[in-house]
């Protein structure tokens, strides 16, 4: 038996971990969702954005892929913390204060919901689509395991946002704290999860309340995969808005699914019966 160096053997040691730490959390949220789904069958029957049911095949890929992409996550975390080691990354893991947790957080989202929207609109240039972002679309009716159905070339460019925004924040003389990026995290999966539900969770009214319309709802990610070049944006509504590349029928299709009702399905038959 090869016996291999102390230092190899730390290292691979938190590589697994490091592994286990973003696979992990891809593995709770869509399992939870899937879940949640079942136990409320019949109100998920109802809510159902698309007509077209998700195939065998389409499940087989998208959780093959998503652990690929689990991988190349850990990758880059692990890139992220030799960055650290060097200096260049300033990353805060002792105590710190709550509201810096959370304003810290909230421009992390802001900054990557505004990375998502341009890298997401790059990867659909002709010349980027097949080789990037072709893979992802093969999900045609997105269920919570598309998540992170991406293929290698599109991991990569979507992992890289953290270790770009620590270095950038770092030379800012910013130091972000471990929980932010934590928070940053688990925030971005299960958003990423609701996107791709294929049942719509956020109730009727959402897109009309001046207080809720800017936050995006599963339909519309949903309307990104089932008819293409609109709707990129990840969190947020505002750079579709800006950009005028917010699906047309948007609100429309919201409108419509959130209002299935278990009464209104009800109704027609009561109108229907002999008076
Ligand atoms: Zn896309
Ligand atoms: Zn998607």
């Amino acid at each position: 038996m090869i016996d291999l160096p102390p230092a190899f053997d730390m290292f691979a040691d938190r590589m697994m971990r490091v592994i286990y730490f973003d696979m992990q959390r891809y593995l709770v949220a869509a399992g939870f969702f899937t879940v949640a789904l079942l136990v409320f069958r019949s109100w998920a029957r109802r809510k159902r954005i698309q007509g077209r049911r998700a195939t065998r095949k389409d499940y087989t890929r998208e959780i093959a892929s998503s652990l690929r992409t689990s991988v190349i996550f850990a990758l880059t975390t692990f890139l992220t913390l030799g960055l650290r080691e060097l200096g260049l990354v300033k990353l805060k893991l002792e105590t710190f204060a709550l509201f810096t947790v959370v304003w810290q957080t909230a421009l992390m989202i802001l900054a990557h919901d505004a990375y998502f929207y341009w890298m997401h609109r790059a990867l659909h240039h002709r010349r980027l689509f097949r080789a990037t972002h072709l893979h992802h679309h093969k999900s045609r009716t997105p269920t919570p395991w598309t998540a992170y159905s991406f293929s290698s070339w599109e991991a990569v460019t979507e992992a890289l946002f953290i270790p770009l925004f620590m270095l950038a924040t770092s030379t800012l003389g910013l130091a972000m704290t471990g929980l932010a990026v934590f928070l940053f995290l688990w925030h971005m999966i299960v958003r990423n999860v609701i996107g791709h539900l294929g049942v719509e969770l956020y109730p009727a009214g959402w897109v009309d309340n001046r207080w809720t319309r800017w936050w995006n709802t599963t339909t519309h990610h949903d309307l990104h995969h089932s008819s293409g070049n609109t709707n990129f944006g990840l969190y947020f509504t505002w750079w579709d808005r800006w950009m005028g590349t917010e699906h047309p029928r948007y609100r429309e299709e919201f409108r419509k699914v959130t209002a299935r009702t278990r009464k209104a399905e009800a109704e027609p038959q009561r109108e229907s019966a002999p008076a």
